[in-house]
C-alpha cells in the first residue's frame, strides 16, 4: 500500500501530440454575457499583453451545463511572475502549486500558468512526488500537457479569448453529454495516488452536478480511501466544507459512506454509524444535511462551526453518556466529550479554532438548554450561540434523540416575553415536580433527565 504506480501513464506521456476538437463560437452555448466582467477582463489584458489566455475548469463545464458557475478559473501560458506584472491586483499564492489571484474587491479570478512536461518529470525540483503522490507541482509546460494533467475530462475544457472556441483533449464534451466523471487518461488509480483529494472531488462533481462516476473510476474509488490520511489536514477542512456547503451535501454524505470515503474524514463518526442499532444517528445528521443544503440553496449564510457540530455529534454524545454513568455531573462530562472528540478529530480534519470554540459550544449549551428554571433560561437566551444550540436542540428533537416537549418548552419561551415568559417557566416548575414524583415510582428509569444543577 502506497507504493508509487510504476508504469508510465502512457497517455499522459505521449510523444505524439493529441489533435484537440476545436469547437467553434457559434457550435456551442457559451456566451460572454454568462461570463463574470472580471474574468473577462484577466482574459482581455493577458491577450493584449501577449499571452494564451482561456476560461478552463469548472466555469466551462457549468455554462456548458447551464449553470451558472462558482467562480472562474483562468490558464494561461504566462509564468506568475508575468501574469503580476500585467495586473497591480494581484498576489502569488500557493507553494504546492503556485497561482495568481487577481483581486477584484471581493471576487478573485485564479489564473494558473500550464502545468506540464513528464508526470513522472521531477528534474528541476519544481515537480515533487512522494509515494507516488504529487506533494508539488511548478513545472510548466504546454497547454496540452496542462489539460492532461487535470483531474476529470469535464474539468479539462479550455473557451480561448481570441476565438471564442472550445478546446477538449480529453473527450470533455462527450462525457459532459453524457453525465459522466471521467478520470483522464488510462490509469485512474494512479490519478487518485497522484492526489487523493481526487477522491473527494469526484464525489462532490457526482453530488453536484448529478453525474455517474465512470465504473473504471470506481474500484480504485473504494479501494483507495486510505490515502487520505496522507493528505494534510488543512486542506481536507477546505474540501469538507465543499463537499457540505455546495447545496448538494446530504447527497455527498451517502456518496462518501458508499465509497469508503467518510470513514477517513470522520473515522470517530463512522465507527458510531457503523454499529448504530438505533436510527436516529443517521436521521440526526442526515436532517441536518438537508436543512444545511435548503440554507445553500435559499442563498442563506451557513457556518462551518455547526456543520462540524453536527458531524461529529453522535461520537460527543456516545462519550458523555459513558461519563454520565461513571458520574460525572452533566455539565461537566459534555465538557469533556466535547474535548476529547474536537481533539481526535484534529488529526484527520483541521478545524480552525475559530470554528472549534463554537462547534464545542453548541455541544455544551445541550445538556444546560435541559435547565428550564426562570433565571438560567433567561441567561441562556442571551448566550451569544444561544440560538445555534436551539436549532441544534431543534434538530436532535426533530430526530428522536432528544425529548421534542423540550424543544417545544424554548420555542414558546423564545416566543413569550415578558409575564407570558414567567407563565412558561412557571409551566415548566410545575411538570417537573409532577414528573419528579412520578419518577420515584419508577426505579426503572436509569438517569434522571433533568441534569444536576450546573448554576
Ligand atoms: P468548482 O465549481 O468547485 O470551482 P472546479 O472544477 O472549477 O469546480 P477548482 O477547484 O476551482 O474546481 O479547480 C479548477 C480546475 O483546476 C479544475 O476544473 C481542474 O481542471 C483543475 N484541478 C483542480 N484541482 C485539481 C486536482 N486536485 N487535480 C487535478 N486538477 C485539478
Ligand atoms: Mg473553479
Amino acid at each position: 500500500m502506497g507504493a508509487p504506480p510504476t508504469t508510465p501513464d502512457p497517455s499522459l506521456t505521449a510523444s505524439t501530440p493529441v489533435i484537440p476538437r476545436v469547437v467553434p463560437r457559434q457550435d456551442h452555448g457559451i456566451s460572454r454575457a454568462n461570463i463574470s466582467e472580471h474574468a473577462l477582463k484577466v482574459l482581455y489584458r493577458l491577450k493584449q499583453a501577449g499571452y494564451q489566455a482561456y476560461l478552463v475548469g469548472g466555469g466551462v463545464r457549468d455554462l456548458l451545463l447551464g449553470r451558472e458557475p462558482k467562480d472562474f478559473d483562468v490558464a494561461t501560458d504566462a509564468k506568475p511572475e508575468d501574469v503580476r506584472t500585467v495586473f497591480r491586483n494581484c498576489r502569488l499564492i500557493g507553494r504546492r502549486f503556485r497561482l495568481a489571484h487577481v483581486h477584484f474587491g471581493r471576487e478573485i479570478v485564479e489564473v494558473a500558468t500550464f502545468r506540464g512536461g513528464n508526470a513522472d518529470d521531477d528534474s528541476e525540483g519544481e515537480r515533487q512526488i512522494e509515494n507516488g503522490m504529487i506533494v508539488r507541482d511548478n513545472l510548466y509546460g504546454t497547454r496540452e500537457e496542462d489539460a492532461l494533467r487535470r483531474d476529470f475530462t469535464v474539468n479539462a475544457l479550455y473557451y480561448n479569448i481570441a476565438d471564442f472556441s472550445v478546446i477538449d483533449y480529453a473527450g470533455g464534451i462527450e462525457d459532459l453529454a453524457a453525465g459522466r466523471l471521467r478520470l483522464i487518461g488510462n490509469d485512474p488509480e494512479r490519478r487518485l495516488r497522484e492526489d487523493p483529494v481526487r477522491m473527494l472531488r469526484a464525489v462532490r462533481f457526482a453530488a453536484k452536478l448529478g453525474f455517474s462516476i465512470d465504473p473504471a473510476c470506481e474500484g480504485p474509488l473504494l479501494a483507495l480511501g486510505h490515502l487520505l490520511r496522507d493528505v494534510p489536514a488543512a486542506r481536507l477542512f477546505e474540501e469538507v466544507l465543499k463537499l457540505f456547503h455546495g447545496g448538494t451535501g446530504l447527497l455527498a454524505f451517502e456518496k462518501l459512506r458508499h465509497y469508503g470515503l467518510f470513514a477517513h474524514l470522520f473515522p470517530a463518526t463512522e465507527d458510531c454509524l457503523a454499529r448504530e442499532d438505533q436510527s436516529f444517528p443517521i436521521t440526526f445528521v442526515s436532517r441536518g444535511l438537508e436543512n444545511t443544503d435548503r440554507r445553500v440553496q435559499e442563498d442563506q449564510p451557513v457556518a462551518p462551526f455547526f456543520l462540524f457540530a453536527l458531524l461529529l455529534w453522535e461520537p460527543v454524545r456516545q462519550r458523555y453518556e459513558e461519563l454520565l454513568a461513571a458520574d460525572l455531573a452533566p455539565v461537566e462530562a459534555m465538557a469533556t466529550a466535547a474535548a476529547e472528540i474536537s481533539a481526535s478529530q484534529q488529526s484527520q480534519v483541521t478545524i480552525p479554532k475559530r470554528f472549534s470554540m463554537p462547534m464545542r459550544e453548541v455541544w455544551e449549551l445541550q445538556p444546560r438548554l435541559e435547565q428550564r428554571r426562570g433565571k438560567s433560561a433567561h441567561r441562556l437566551l442571551t448566550h451569544p450561540r444561544f440560538r445555534a444550540a436551539y436549532d441544534f436542540l431543534l434538530l436532535r428533537a426533530q430526530s428522536g434523540e432528544a425529548d421534542p416537549e423540550l424543544a417545544d418548552w424554548w420555542t414558546r419561551f423564545q416566543e413569550a416575553d415578558g409575564q407570558d415568559r414567567a407563565r412558561v417557566v412557571e409551566g415548566a416548575t410545575k411538570r417537573r415536580r409532577r414528573r419528579g414524583r412520578r419518577r420515584k415510582a419508577g426505579p426503572g428509569e436509569a438517569r434522571a433527565e433533568e441534569p444536576a444543577d450546573a448554576g
